[in-house]
């Protein structure tokens, strides 16, 4: 099974997104800014937004400088609206207890399992550069689904998964590896 110590990605929106946590929740002195808050918030924002994901090389830092001020209008505005939205959701309903885990996009778990289905049936392996790739690709092309808990494990969620939206998992996947590099032996 493909694991994630097999391909390295990052989502520059969880960087852009930090910032603009930084900035509402410094005009409003009333929020709560724990951790898990803020990871709260992190979640809402980024599953409404287009993700960002490039492939990183291994041992490489995976964030980038950014600053708020150098996004296209559109899309700093859409991230601002976003962020009060969340801070608002978050403020109402501050989830304290709730057991968690480390902010993740739960769709790269469902990816993975999709992927190494098509790498067996297909007799096929990939690297480092090339697994990245792949991630990087098809997560961009789906909706993210951030979260901070734990919903179970990932097998039993992907039978739950609607064969329309799996469906469309596996022809991005196809797509992706459609545009790797072509094999060496491949016909000629
Ligand atoms: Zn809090």
């Amino acid at each position: 099974m493909i694991g994630s110590e097999d391909y390295g990605i990052h989502n520059d929106m969880k960087d852009v997104v930090g910032l603009a946590i930084f900035r509402v929740l410094s005009e409003d002195k009333s929020a709560c800014r724990c951790p898990q808050c803020q990871s709260d918030m992190q979640c809402l924002i980024l599953n409404r937004l287009t993700p960002q994901y490039r492939p990183v090389d291994q041992g490489n830092l995976a964030s980038k400088d950014v600053r708020l001020e150098d996004l296209e209008r559109d899309l700093f505005n859409q991230i601002m609206v976003e962020s009060y939205r969340a801070l608002h959701i978050v403020k109402n309903e501050p989830r304290h207890h709730v057991n968690r885990t480390f902010l993740h996009n739960s769709l790269e778990e469902v990816v993975l399992v999709a992927l190494h289905d098509i790498l067996r049936q297909e007799k096929r392996q990939l690297d480092y550069a090339s697994l990245s790739k792949v991630m990087a690709h098809v997560l961009n092309n789906l909706q993210p689904r951030y979260t901070t808990t734990n919903k179970g494990h990932v097998f039993s969620r992907t039978v739950e998964i609607d064969p329309g939206y799996l469906a469309k998992i596996y022809a991005n996947i196809y797509n992706a590896l459609g545009e790797l590099q072509p094999k060496a032996s491949s016909i000629s």
